[in-house]
């Protein structure tokens, strides 16, 4: 089992009334989820899905039990949305301990734009690919980078959990080490904060739990215009002596429930580095 040290925090924000992001903070799993904003019952939704994952115990998981609990909570929030006659959805992204399945193996999964990040040796590197209508005009080149923040589509999400119909999940297995720090967020983080003062709070040589409320007490202080969420990982030991088979970016198309990965090189294996520090440009 993995030795973690963690931290969260969720504020609704300066601008909303209610607060449509839902997290879970407890090994094996660590995940955040954001109920869509302009849906009926976005906090219905966050919560469900939370709620689907929060069942396990610490406990060593499977891949296979975490990937159908994400289902269940797709399911679940897409009757309800049918039932109620309602629209609601909500994003979910996060990390697992799935030591059910390699000792010391990690699952990063996500549907929708909220993201997990890893600093890893001084390279703080996005490791989820947005699900959204801005990440996908920057994919074909139709907008640059410095557009997407003033897209009027930028909260528009093209996967979701209670959408209804078939789920597709993003998911990747890695391989922890020591000293990693995971950072998963809904966009109330990122669309405030820029992603190197982002990195350079997550360098920084405090607690996780620090670390989250210094990440939140930023984006307030930057506008905090839609509820915010911050859940960090740090990995304090990796499995000493683990043989290296495992796969770092894994595309298992065996999996049960028919995971859809992302084609081409966007996991883990070559993360998009956004900002690479060192210890001078830290603590100077
Ligand atoms: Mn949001």
């Amino acid at each position: 089992m993995l030795d973690l040290a963690w931290g969260a925090r969720t504020d609704v924000g300066r601008r909303r009334s209610r607060n449509e992001d839902a997290y879970v903070a407890r090994p094996p799993v660590f995940a955040v989820a954001d109920g869509m904003g302009g849906h009926d019952r976005g906090d219905v939704a966050a919560a469900m899905a939370i709620e689907s994952l929060a069942t396990f115990e610490t406990g060593p998981v499977r891949r296979s039990d975490l990937l159908a609990a994400i289902r269940r909570g797709h399911d679940t929030i897409t009757e309800l949305a049918v039932a109620e006659g309602a629209s609601m959805g909500t994003t979910l992204c996060g990390v697992a301990s799935t030591d059910g399945d390699e000792p010391g193996a990690l699952l990063v999964f996500n549907i929708g734009d909220s993201r997990v990040y890893r600093l890893r040796r001084g390279s703080f590197a996005q490791m989820t690919h947005d699900h959204s209508v801005v990440q996908e005009l920057l994919d074909d080149g139709s907008i640059a980078p410095a557009q997407a923040r003033s897209h009027p589509e930028r909260h528009v999400v093209t996967r979701s959990l209670g959408a209804g119909g078939h789920l597709d999940i993003d998911w990747w297995t890695v391989e922890p080490e020591t000293g990693d720090r995971y950072l998963i967020c809904s966009d109330g983080l990122v669309k405030e904060v820029d992603v190197a003062t982002i990195a350079t709070i997550i360098e920084s040589d405090r607690a996780p739990q620090e670390l989250a409320d210094e990440l939140v007490a930023a984006s307030l202080e930057a506008g905090g215009n839609d509820n915010i969420t911050v859940v960090v990982v740090e990995i304090r030991r990796a499995t000493p002596g683990k043989s290296s088979n495992l796969v770092e970016v894994e595309t298992n198309p065996r999996d049960i429930s028919g995971p859809t990965t992302p084609s081409g090189a966007r996991g883990p294996a070559e993360p998009v580095v956004v900002a690479h520090l060192t210890s001078k440009e830290v603590n100077p």
